[in-house]
């Protein structure tokens, strides 16, 4: 078996526990078999209610480092419905802080029903303002220019990007993969294993290709199921991130992008958009494994994993790890096309 290192060598920032960890690994009793794979769910959708799914791996880092800077108010973005938005306004909220959301909508003058997310959200006391997808397109500057008008007014506003995909988030991942890998039997922690998950915005991806690297654990081959963007565009996306993160961390592991495995077969229309497809396999996951899934990211990150399962050289190995990252809240705006 090869070496491998615990990430304490890898002198990591500190983080703040936000996350219920570690999150259980239970077998697929049911999908998994008829798919002919061996398949665990790593149950990443139970690091919490509030905080559920990958982005309260993230905010722990985030928020350290937010609470280190001194800022009372974090600003964040993401869809109408964004995960992440939701957890960073319920991170705010246990930690006494305050949240700013620019969620992207069709139109910001007229606002979309509190469901779901957006419902939490403001139960969370999260300001909410509403951004066009044009708009959405300079995200990065909007927030700043937040954050220079909240320093007006005295406050400190601390920007997390889209997702939480900073380096800095993505380090949740990394210990995630170490996590993981202690919790696994040991006949699973030899030969190849797939790794399967979702890719939004890449900074789960960043994490597990770093952590897999760090660990020496060169059986275990990460495949990340795009959901909006092709995979040109995540494996320089997730490429960067971890660049980025070896610069600020130089102990950590070089990731080249032409070693990642991106699969944007599975999109659909677009992003939080879902095909037939995509909402049978998130049935059958309920009906047949006790499981949830989310027509967002995991139900399609599911339907890819069991699509190319039954190819031949599918997969890089029929033995896989399915990181379910959450989102249950987003099967509400999907409930009459789910229902039927
Ligand atoms: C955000 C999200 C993802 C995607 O993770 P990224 O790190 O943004 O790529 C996957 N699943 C769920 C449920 C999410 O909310």
């Amino acid at each position: 078996m090869p070496a491998t290192r615990e990430p304490a060598a890898l002198n990591l920032p500190p983080r703040v526990p936000l996350a219920r960890l570690p999150t259980p690994i239970e077998p697929s009793p049911r999908v998994g078999a008829a798919l002919g794979l061996d398949l665990l769910y790593k149950r990443d959708d139970l690091t919490g209610l509030e905080l559920s799914g990958n982005k309260a791996r993230k905010l722990e880092y985030l928020l350290a480092e937010a609470e280190a800077a001194g800022a009372d108010t974090l600003v964040t973005c993401g869809g109408v419905q964004s995960n992440h938005c939701r957890a960073t306004a319920f991170a705010a909220a246990k930690r006494g802080l305050r949240a700013v959301l620019l969620l992207r909508v069709p139109d910001p003058a007229r606002p979309p029903a509190p469901e779901a997310n957006v419902l939490l959200d403001r139960l969370a006391g999260a300001e909410i303002r509403w951004v066009s997808h044009d708009e959405y397109r300079r995200r990065a500057e909007l927030m700043d220019a937040v954050a220079s008008e909240l320093r007006a007014a005295g406050r400190r506003a601390y920007v997390i990007p889209e997702g939480g995909s900073s380096p800095l988030g993505s380090l949740g991942y990394l210990l995630a993969v170490a996590e993981l890998r202690r919790q696994l039997p040991e006949a699973w922690r030899t030969g190849p294993l797939t790794l399967a998950y979702a890719v939004g915005s890449g900074g789960t991806g960043a994490g597990l290709e770093l952590g897999v690297r760090a660990l020496g654990w060169k059986d275990a081959r990460p495949v990340g199921f795009a959901v909006c963007n092709d995979a040109a565009y995540f494996r320089a996306t997730i490429a960067a991130l971890c660049a980025d993160a070896r610069r600020r961390w130089p102990a950590l592991p070089e990731v080249p992008a032409d070693e990642l495995r991106i699969d944007d077969g599975f999109i659909g229309p677009g992003y939080a958009q879902a095909t037939s497809d995509g909402l049978e396999i998130i049935r059958r996951a309920a009906r047949e494994d006790g499981v949830l899934l989310d027509p967002v990211y995991t139900g399609k990150a599911m339907l890819g994993l069991a699509t190319r399962a039954r190819e031949p050289g599918g997969l890089p190995a029929p033995r896989v790890v399915f990181f379910h990252t959450g989102g249950a809240f987003g099967l509400f705006p999907f409930a009459n096309a789910l229902a039927g």
